[in-house]
């Protein structure tokens, strides 16, 4: 690990063996890493006889493939956080933006404690425990477990392993370490298949229809992005009406497969005209500085915005920050 973060460890740790109630929160749409990150810390700081409480601003309800990660039954719809936490720990969110209207509790609580792996994070909080080399904020929360003292199991481990191999896509972008990692994860019973399949290789039968015609709208411009090539993909509300968030959100990964194009994208509606916009690159155009143009964030080969208007209008904004970016 390049940067020392013992200091900032040692501190979110005494900061957390102090509390007495303890508010843990995930980002908006919450992933399986922040949710899975939130969920282990949160289950073993409630063995040690605190409150504890998870949630997330957006959507309502839970997406239903982390429901089973939540073993204690600790989640809590965003309209039970209180207004002025004791300690609030925010979990992979790389800004108070990502918190969504829970935001507002970050000025309001007593201590803020964030556990990331975004390198635009401006640490905002009062201990800031960010390590840009992690693949996965699972792994800092796992050294954070260490410095408590936390002894591993599976229900705690599944709940990293979680966040884990949906961050490195299945160990692709994991070095020598992480894989250590895993393997310590395995070691405390955790069913590996069980617990990636429902994250990234299940849908209703459902799915193949919406991707049918998703997949024959997408648009492969093979001069953009400097002349890497750009492929996009559109989502509407139609498409994917009576499918869950987690039907929408995999689509990337089959557009990101063109091999044509270094840059994918899919523009998600989530409300009439207002759109999550996924972007993945292969390697070589840093996405997440394309998406800071565009008011969002991410990682460099995996990122997001959220825009309004028109599907064509957000796309000519993307293509003009893509070209920027790419010919940088
Ligand atoms: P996804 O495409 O899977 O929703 O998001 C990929 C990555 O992009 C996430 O891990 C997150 O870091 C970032 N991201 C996605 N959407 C947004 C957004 O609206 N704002 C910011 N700041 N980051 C986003
Ligand atoms: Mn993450």
């Amino acid at each position: 690990m390049s940067n020392d973060l013992s200091a900032p460890l040692r501190a979110a740790a005494a900061a957390l063996t102090d509390a007495s109630d303890v508010t843990l929160l995930a980002h908006v749409n919450p992933d399986a890493d922040a949710l899975g990150s939130a969920l282990a810390l949160g289950l073993a700081l409630h063995r040690r006889g605190k409150a504890v409480r998870v949630s997330f601003g957006a959507p309502d309800s839970v997406p239903e493939t982390l429901r089973d990660l939540d073993a204690a039954g600790l989640l809590v719809p965003a309209a039970e956080v209180p207004a002025e936490p004791e300690v609030l720990v925010a979990l992979d969110t790389g800004s108070v933006a990502r918190l969504g209207p829970l935001g507002d509790r970050v000025g309001r609580a007593g201590t803020v404690v964030v556990l990331d792996h975004h390198v635009s994070n401006p640490g905002y909080g009062t201990v800031n425990v960010v390590d840009a080399t992690a693949e996965a904020t699972a792994l800092v929360v796992l050294r954070l477990l260490d410095e408590l003292g936390v002894e591993l199991d599976e229900p705690v481990a599944r709940c990293l392993y979680a966040g884990l191999v949906t961050d490195t896509r299945s160990f692709r972008h994991a070095g020598p370490e992480t894989h250590r990692v895993a393997a310590r994860l395995l070691a405390t019973g955790v069913d590996a298949e069980a617990v990636a399949r429902p994250l990234m290789d299940s849908h209703p039968f459902g799915y193949l229809g919406m991707l049918s015609k998703v997949l024959a709208r997408a648009v492969l411009d093979r001069s953009a992005a400097g002349g890497l090539g750009f492929v996009h993909a559109v989502v509407t509300l139609a498409d994917s009406e009576g499918l869950r968030p987690e039907e929408v959100e995999s689509v990337v990964d089959l557009v990101r497969t063109t091999s044509e194009a270094e840059v994918a994208a899919v523009l998600k509606e989530l409300r009439p005209s207002y759109w999550s916009v996924s972007l993945r690159a292969v390697s070589r155009v840093d996405v997440g500085e394309v998406a800071q143009r565009l008011g969002g964030g991410g990682h460099r080969l995996a990122a997001g915005f959220t825009a309004t208007g028109e599907a064509s209008s957000v796309l000519a904004d993307l293509r003009t920050a893509l070209e920027s970016v790419a010919t940088n």
